[in-house]
């Protein structure tokens, strides 16, 4: 058995859709993870804010945005403009369901994002599936949330793999047809509350999938030609690597570098299954493999990580924040579901770099009533560069607009206001 993961970039249109089926269609066990199509998580963040903040008007114009988007999708690849989909329609009604402000229930914020912004994979996968089977690509759609059990944590679960691994064996054996569609991103936790599993969650996934599939192989399907050195968009020198181990993916993965979620290399190292990342418009480059055994890199890799802020405790009482303070530092961070990209402190004062969160205001506030003095710091981003030389110091490290910044004899990193483009 292999996995492949799609993006949304990937779905983003028919074109994209009908991609994937030339990919996969000569493949003869195969199990698919798919995310949301396009930018359709970004839309149903809206519609669950809009839900959140009590305007029914808007979370409905939001999914009527969200079903015309689908439909277009749908309407080009069956070539039928007038065709509905029975299951995608049921979907579309459950969400507007949950969306409703009257039912929301406002001491379970993630319980409810989670209910919502789930239903991108359930309809992706849903018009996948149905468009192979059209097209005589036997498949198999399978729930995910019935697959994976979550722990009880909404909006950045973790799989439970031992848990899990029965019920996904037990879904997909005795099948004759031996190609699964599956979505990223989605569980459910022991109580059946569907759980997410983390924006850009369904790389992790199709790792967690391989895992218990004992995969000979997972390939992610991108956009880029495989691991790049840095964003192309943003430096424009940017070179391919061939080869790459697990812990440098890692490391890569959580600076910021936008290839694969660092969740996912975990369980694919546990049993040491090769992952590649592989360019879906032309599926005869080899693109990225990481595996356990490929050497270190060498090049410098420049990894820049946009949306963050800077929240800066100060205790008030002059206790040490590290020594003193950090647990409930830490356990209030983690309660509001904010990670932390970047710590610096002195002795009374403690910097972090956190992703940009609308329950960042929340947690400051939370840390007043601990004692802390509190500012934030936004409209900033997170500068790594691993193996950098002098001329890269020169031009990063000193820079004006600078907020943060670290340096090792391996890793340079900045805290900057944030730059254009
Ligand atoms: N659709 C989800 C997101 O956009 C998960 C994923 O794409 O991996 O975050
Ligand atoms: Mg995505």
């Amino acid at each position: 058995m292999k996995v492949y993961k799609f993006g949304g970039a990937s779905v983003r249109n028919a074109g994209g859709v009908r991609n994937l089926h030339n990919i996969i269609r000569d493949e003869k066990e195969l199990f698919v993870i798919v995310s949301a199509m396009g930018k359709t998580t970004n839309a149903l963040e809206g519609v669950f804010d809009a839900c959140r903040t009590g305007n029914a008007a808007a979370a409905a114009e939001r999914i009527n945005e969200i079903e015309l988007y689908h439909y277009g999708i749908i309407a080009e690849l069956f070539g039928d403009p007038s065709l509905r989909i029975a299951a995608v329609d049921t979907f579309l009604k459950e969400l507007r369901d949950f969306a409703d402000p009257s039912r929301y229930d406002s001491s379970r914020p993630e319980e409810w994002y989670d209910k919502i912004v789930a239903f991108g994979e359930l309809i992706s996968t849903t018009i996948v599936s149905e468009y192979l089977n059209s097209q005589g690509t036997a498949n198999r759609w399978i729930d995910m949330r019935r697959c994976f059990v979550t722990q009880p944590r909404h909006k950045d679960a973790n799989v439970l793999i031992e848990e899990s691994a029965p019920l996904l064996r037990r879904e997909i054996a005795g099948e004759r047809t031996r190609i699964f569609i599956g979505q990223g991103f989605i569980g459910s936790a022991p109580d059946g509350s569907t759980t997410t599993l983390g924006r850009e969650g369904s790389d992790y996934s199709a790792a967690v999938a391989a895992n218990i599939l004992d995969a000979e192989s997972m390939s992610v399907w991108k956009d880029v030609d495989g691991v790049l050195n840095a964003d192309p968009k943003i430096f424009p020198d940017a070179r391919k690597i061939d080869a790459l181990n697990y812990v440098d993916t890692i490391e890569l993965a959580y600076s910021g570098a936008q290839i694969i979620h660092p969740k996912t290399i975990k369980p694919l190292q546990n049993k040491q299954i090769p992952l590649y990342v592989r360019p879906f418009g032309d599926k005869s480059k080899s693109g990225t493999a990481i595996t356990g055994s490929a050497p270190s890199v060498t090049v410098p890799i420049i990894i820049l990580k946009r949306n963050q802020s800077v929240l800066t405790l100060r205790s008030r009482d002059l206790s040490f924040v590290l020594e003193e303070k950090f647990p409930i530092v830490f356990s209030t961070l983690e309660r509001f579901r904010i990670k932390t990209n970047l710590i610096h402190n002195t002795a009374v004062e403690l910097s972090l770099c956190t992703e940009e969160s609308w329950h960042l205001e929340e947690a400051a506030e939370a840390l007043q009533r601990e004692g802390f003095d509190t500012a934030i710091c936004r409209n900033v981003e997170l500068l790594t560069i691993h193996h950098y030389d002098s001329a890269l110091y020169e031009k990063y490290a000193t820079a004006g607009g600078n907020v943060i910044g670290q340096t090792s004899p391996d890793t340079l990193r900045v805290v900057r206001y944030r730059s254009e483009g």
